[in-house]
């Protein structure tokens, strides 16, 4: 369905004529019907080659062009056109080159009779010597001809000449099958010749692009390579299936980078709804315009239509469609609502702040390019399809938490959107854990919560708090050095732990300090310390060091001084 709907899109966009391309043009050599150049014309813009000359479609070869002699018609880089030779380049290999071009030129004349091309050949047979060649050209500049007025390669008995030349010479149709996309029975593609540009670390410079040659359905969730395979697609479908790739990989409201993945997504029809806003920087104006639209189910804002997205990375040369999916707007947006639902989770000044896929994943991992690709995935289609967070996730914060004896926003934000998507599934299971929807309680402090785990959790930070409190800023904090044992296994170290707040406390005591932090942590007293902690309590225990941290260096009323001091000491890091 993938290369369908591509199809399908191709007629929302302006598409190159066949076997055409953009192509930056840096020179313009102009001459008269006589075939005797008037001049050459840079059209380098602002004297910047890097940022190229004038684009136009002009004709291309994409991926067919590597390393061996193809010219292509009338427009092309120095080497072809002039036989100049570009430094470490080979002379002899580009005096290949520039025949060859100037044959293509000879067979285009005889065959189309065109007066334009028939100068060009002349320019090439008579004048060629005539030609003034400005200093600053460089021989891998591109360069075209018009001849007085017209730009030839425009001419359409010149497109059609070019389209049936290269599929001749290249033999890109095979035998008649039924087409996958039209269904029509008609010569099927043997080699694609179009270059797919904007896949990451796909070979997107120059002409050269990544070739689309796999086109699987199979579900989001495999990650690995499948064996690619080319699919029965004629020349139409194809070229039009590549021509809407590109456009969705060239706009930045449909397509979205995250590491080695380029995700598209499209609909069926042009709709106002951004998807890639909400995923790469969503806001919480943003957040709540979606979960009002999808509660109040304004027909305004829902737009019932088809949506569509693939996950595409590059391997060599190759596109490789790592997923495709097909579902409708309406449904997305859900989604996308329950999304943010799960991650929602308040900071010390009572903020939320809704955090892009990379940035949770990123939470997950010491370095940024550690992450692994498949993590993001899992993130983005659980965000589309409404799927339930895989545990592994889950399992991967812990670690994270342990290995770094703390627990930051990001990775508290992800551990609660894992908890909060496996709720439901969970409680069908028969498990037990948390009694109440986690949407509505663990976005912030729940003193009603009476799981072991999640007020250990609590206690570890009411006891970092006192500690705090009554020595200042210790070099190395009771979380520093035990937030891993107090995670895994409570019950072999809180009595230590208690043991050392009572002496904090009673020097606090007689400071008249004492109140609201023995308050806070009778409060977060379990009845009992667990042995050791599963993975799941593990996450709540993170969340209730979150939220009680977070309570700790809540701003406060005025009456509550000695909180307002511990606050302004601490700060509101959390
Ligand atoms: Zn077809």
């Amino acid at each position: 369905m993938f290369l369908q709907r591509l199809a399908e899109y191709s007629d929302r966009i302006e598409r190159p004529p066949s076997l055409y391309a953009p192509m930056p043009i840096h020179w313009l050599i102009v001459i008269d019907e006589n075939g005797k150049p008037l001049n050459m014309t840079s059209l380098i813009r602002d004297g910047d080659r890097k940022r190229g000359g004038e684009v136009r479609f002009a004709p291309s070869l994409g991926n067919l062009r590597t390393s061996g002699i193809a010219p292509l018609l009338l427009a092309d880089n120095g080497g072809y056109v002039l036989g100049k030779v570009a430094k470490g380049k080979k002379d002899k290999r580009v005096q290949d080159c520039h025949k060859a071009f100037k044959e293509l030129i000879r067979e285009c004349a005889g065959e189309t009779q065109l007066p334009e091309v028939e100068a060009i050949r002349k320019f090439y047979d008579e004048h060629f010597s005539e030609l003034k060649i400005p200093d600053d050209f460089d021989p891998a500049d591109n360069i075209t001809f018009r001849v007085n007025e017209c730009w030839v390669i425009d001419l359409p008995e010149v497109r059609e000449f070019w389209l049936k030349w290269a599929m001749c010479k290249y033999e890109l149709l095979g035998a008649a099958r039924c087409c996958l996309v039209c269904g029509q029975t008609k010569p099927v593609l043997r080699r694609l010749p179009w270059a797919i540009k904007g896949v990451p670390r796909g070979q997107s410079s120059g002409t050269a692009g990544t070739a689309l040659i796999s086109a699987n359905s199979d579900a989001f969730s495999s990650y690995g390579l499948k064996e690619t395979f080319v699919s029965p697609i004629c020349f139409d479908c194809a070229e039009r299936a590549v021509s809407a790739l590109n456009a969705l990989l060239q706009d930045d409201r449909t397509h979205l980078i995250i590491g080695d993945v380029v995700y598209c997504f499209w609909t069926r029809e042009p709709c106002e709804f951004d998807v890639v806003n909400l995923l790469s920087q969503p806001t919480l104006e943003m957040v709540q315009r979606l979960l009002e639209s999808v509660r109040t189910g304004q027909p305004a804002a829902i737009e019932a239509q088809d949506f569509y997205a693939a996950a595409l990375s590059a391997n060599n040369a190759r596109v490789v469609v790592r997923s495709y999916w097909e579902s409708t707007l309406p449904s997305i947006q859900r989604n996308l609502a329950r999304w943010f639902e799960w991650q929602q989770l308040h900071r010390a000044d009572g903020s939320d702040q809704p955090l892009t896929v990379s940035r949770l994943a990123a939470s997950l991992y010491h370095k940024p390019n550690a992450i692994e690709p498949g993590v993001v995935e899992t993130l983005v289609r659980c965000a589309l399809t409404g799927a339930p967070l895989p545990e592994h996730l889950l399992f991967l914060a812990v670690k994270r938490n342990c290995a770094e004896q703390k627990v930051p926003y990001e990775r508290a934000k992800l551990i609660k959107a894992v908890l909060a998507s496996r709720t439901v599934s969970s409680a069908s299971e028969g498990r037990t854990g948390i009694e109440t929807e986690p949407k509505e309680v663990l976005t912030m402090l729940n003193r009603n919560l009476n799981d072991p785990a999640y007020k250990c959790g609590r206690l570890l930070a009411v006891i970092e708090a006192i500690q705090s409190r009554a020595i200042g800023n210790p070099s190395q904090t009771v979380t520093d050095r035990y937030y891993g044992s107090a995670s895994s296994t409570p019950a072999s170290i809180f009595g230590t732990l208690l043991r050392l707040a009572q002496v904090h406390l009673n020097k606090l005591r007689k400071e008249n300090q004492a109140a609201f932090l023995e308050r806070e942590l009778h409060d977060a007293m379990p009845d009992q310390f667990p042995a050791t902690l599963t993975l799941r309590q593990q996450g709540l225990f993170a969340l209730g060091y979150f939220h009680q941290r977070a309570e700790m260096y809540k701003p406060r009323q005025r009456t509550e001084t000695q909180h307002q001091q511990l606050m302004m000491e601490e700060g509101t890091e959390s």
